[in-house]
């Protein structure tokens, strides 16, 4: 009887407690844990790439180009079109990327309704004449077929959208976020090496052959570095963008930037999966595998290719001061490794969060710690795991502003900077 009536004061006192400590959060809450998955390869349906020609060969949609994703086209009558956007294999995240052009010999408004496999419409239409300026598409112009009930994720959004645009001889680019293949990542890349400290070399190359490459940021001859990778998964512009803001300021002229650069070196791999961007892929590379859940097992080109870098910087004496995967979400979200884990070794990482919020108080960023850290799986636990490095996923919104973005990436180098630099 007692001991009955201690254990409901003790479930009371807990449920209170719970209640009254349960922060006030909003937004994206984050995933849950990853399932352990095998990594070994497995088919890709490689896609049919070509112009498709409608209306007495006036009308033409073509995915024939990098990064591009349309699986089928269907002439409705009356200017309608419906679009097929289907996976590189399954089963898969709901990432549903497409990036098609379409044009014809008359100017002329068309409707296309957009459908995907096993999927909603995640991403807002953008569209763009040159492939490298982009605009969302007007709203106008956008019509929701069975909008999503949930609040957050696939369920809020809906099932199906048609899209009103414009069309004339010049082809008019209708994406899913903006056009960052292997080619404009380079030329990305070249810029930055016109900098005397900045060199870039390759390290492996990817089930179809493309180079893995590695930025190099280097003053000086100190053994401490950072690491920073990104895209491994293919649609993840946003988390690209952020990144490159955080290197473009960390490589930059201001002299904490040079101060920073007088003691650590910094090493990027700014596109970790070329083979699924390049071919339009909506999560996995070329062996038809997420690569963030090959980490511990090493099948795929690209991740071992990563992981022998490490481990050849580690023999010749490096030691990795941080770590950073940058990815992209239903909003801006950190996943560090739990305090009760990563202990004293983290505290850079959770302070460094703390200054970035401080300086950008207009958005509240969730923040959900992990404490599944084995197998390692995902870059962030083989970084710490296998290299002590204090390591974060940092993960932006699909929608997050863009001018926002560059300013997050900025600030969370400057404040990186002065964490490693106190
Ligand atoms: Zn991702």
């Amino acid at each position: 009887m007692i001991k009955k009536l201690l254990s409901t004061i003790l479930i009371c006192y807990l449920v209170l407690s719970c209640t009254n400590q349960k922060p006030v959060t909003t937004g994206y809450q984050g995933q849950g844990k990853s399932a352990i998955v095998s990594t070994l390869s497995k088919p890709v349906q490689k896609q049919w790439k070509g112009i498709w020609s409608f209306e007495d060969g006036t009308t033409f949609f073509s995915n024939d180009f990098e990064s591009g994703r349309l699986n089928g086209i269907a002439y409705d009558g009356n200017d309608h079109y419906t679009a097929l956007i289907t996976a590189e294999n399954t089963p898969i995240n709901v990432s549903p990327w497409y990036a098609f052009k379409v044009w014809s010999t008359t100017p002329k408004t068309i409707t296309i309704k957009m459908t995907y496999q096993d999927s909603r419409s995640r991403y807002y239409p953008k569209l763009s004449t040159d492939g490298i300026h982009f605009t969302p598409l007007d709203s106008a112009n956008f019509n929701a077929i069975n909008e999503g009930t949930g609040t957050f994720g696939i369920k809020a959004v809906p099932e199906f959208v048609e899209i009103k645009v414009n069309i004339s001889e010049k082809p008019l680019y209708i994406t899913a976020q903006e056009l960052y293949g292997s080619t404009r990542v380079k030329q990305w890349v070249d810029s930055m090496s016109t900098k005397p400290y900045v060199t870039t070399y390759e390290i492996g190359r990817s089930r179809e052959n493309r180079s893995m490459n590695v930025m190099q940021i280097k003053e000086g001859s100190h053994k401490k570095a950072v690491m920073v990778i990104s895209r491994q998964h293919p649609p993840e512009v946003t988390g690209f963008l952020a990144m490159k803001s955080f290197i473009e300021t960390l490589a930059g002229d201001s002299p904490e930037a040079q101060d920073f650069r007088n003691n650590y070196d910094l090493f990027v791999v700014p596109l970790m999966n070329p083979d699924g961007v390049d071919n339009g892929h909506w999560r996995h590379n070329m062996g038809g595998i997420d690569l963030n859940r090959d980490w511990e097992n090493f099948n795929q080109p690209e991740t071992r290719s990563v992981r022998d870098f490490l481990v050849q910087k580690e023999d010749e004496g490096y030691e990795f001061v941080f770590g950073a995967d940058f990815h992209s979400t239903w909003d801006d979200i950190y996943y560090p490794i739990d305090s009760t884990i990563i202990g004293k070794k983290g505290e850079i990482i959770f302070n460094w969060i703390e200054n970035i919020s401080n300086r950008l108080p207009q958005k509240h960023t969730n923040i959900k710690p992990s404490t599944d850290i084995k197998p390692t799986m995902v870059s962030r636990n083989y970084f710490y795991v296998n290299h002590d490095m204090p390591a974060i996923v940092f993960e932006l919104g699909d929608n997050t502003p863009r001018d926002f973005l560059r300013l997050k990436g900025k600030i969370a180098a400057e404040e990186l900077m002065k964490l490693l630099l106190q």
